[in-house]
């Protein structure tokens, strides 16, 4: 893709994000871009940060790991938001700013045990599987309590929300209704310092934006479509 077309790309994104707010009467400012930049190279990365995105999402350790250091004179935020491994998190905890993948206490006690000391905590979403899942990952919600409490307990990790990634759907009506069962599932844990729904992506965002997104995770409609 010509850096004119991603520019053009980022550019109606935002502006998109942008209606949905306002339509949705968000505060200004509430909906961050987590740009999905899994499969494309280190140099297309590059090139979206010089157009002024900064928080970047990877689903695969070995790409991403060969992109964060090939931008690492960058100031970049990473996130991994893909299936977590437990052979592959002592390279997440190490590497990555934000994880929203976690459905697991297993995997959540070894990214706190592996998180360096001279970093900050890592910033975690628990994935949760609202009815209408796309995939088998995710806590389901009759066990979210007692994860969400054990994260939450766990030093090296600063728990901050909850991630979905609900069924692919064209209905506006439709696609809302697992984005509010998120939502009410955040509010229903009571615990301060949640303050994140990573949910929407480039085909449903506006749903998530309208029950609550704090940030959308967009791929497609940022670098075009994946291989
Ligand atoms: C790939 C991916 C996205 C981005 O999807 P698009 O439809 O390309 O915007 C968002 N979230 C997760 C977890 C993904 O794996």
């Amino acid at each position: 893709m010509s850096e004119r077309q991603l520019s053009d790309n980022i550019s109606n994104l935002l502006a998109r994000v942008s209606r949905a707010v306002d339509k949705y009467q968000r505060p200004p400012g509430d909906v961050t871009v987590l740009a999905v930049s899994k499969t494309r190279s280190a140099d297309t990365v590059r090139e979206a940060a010089q157009l002024g995105l900064a928080a970047f999402g990877e689903n695969y350790l070995q790409e991403a790991l060969e992109k964060i250091e090939a931008l690492a004179d960058l100031d970049l935020q990473w996130h991994f938001i893909g299936p977590i491994q437990s052979n592959k998190t002592r390279a997440i905890a190490e590497h990555f700013h934000w994880v929203h993948s976690v459905d697991r206490l297993k995997i959540a006690r070894r990214l706190s045990e592996q998180r360096p000391a001279h970093l900050p905590p890592l910033h975690i979403c628990l994935q949760v599987n609202v009815s209408g899942e796309a995939s088998k990952a995710g806590v389901r919600l009759a066990e979210l309590p007692a994860l969400a409490a054990a994260v939450a307990d766990l030093p090296n990790l600063a728990l901050r929300g909850l991630m979905a990634i609900p069924a692919p759907c064209d209905d506006l009506a439709r696609q809302r209704a697992p984005f509010a069962a998120l939502r009410e599932a955040m509010t229903a844990l009571a615990l301060p310092q949640l303050d994140t729904l990573s949910m929407g992506m480039s085909g449903d965002l506006e749903a998530a934006i309208a029950e609550g997104a704090t940030l959308v995770r967009v791929g497609t409609d940022i670098f075009g479509p994946r291989g």
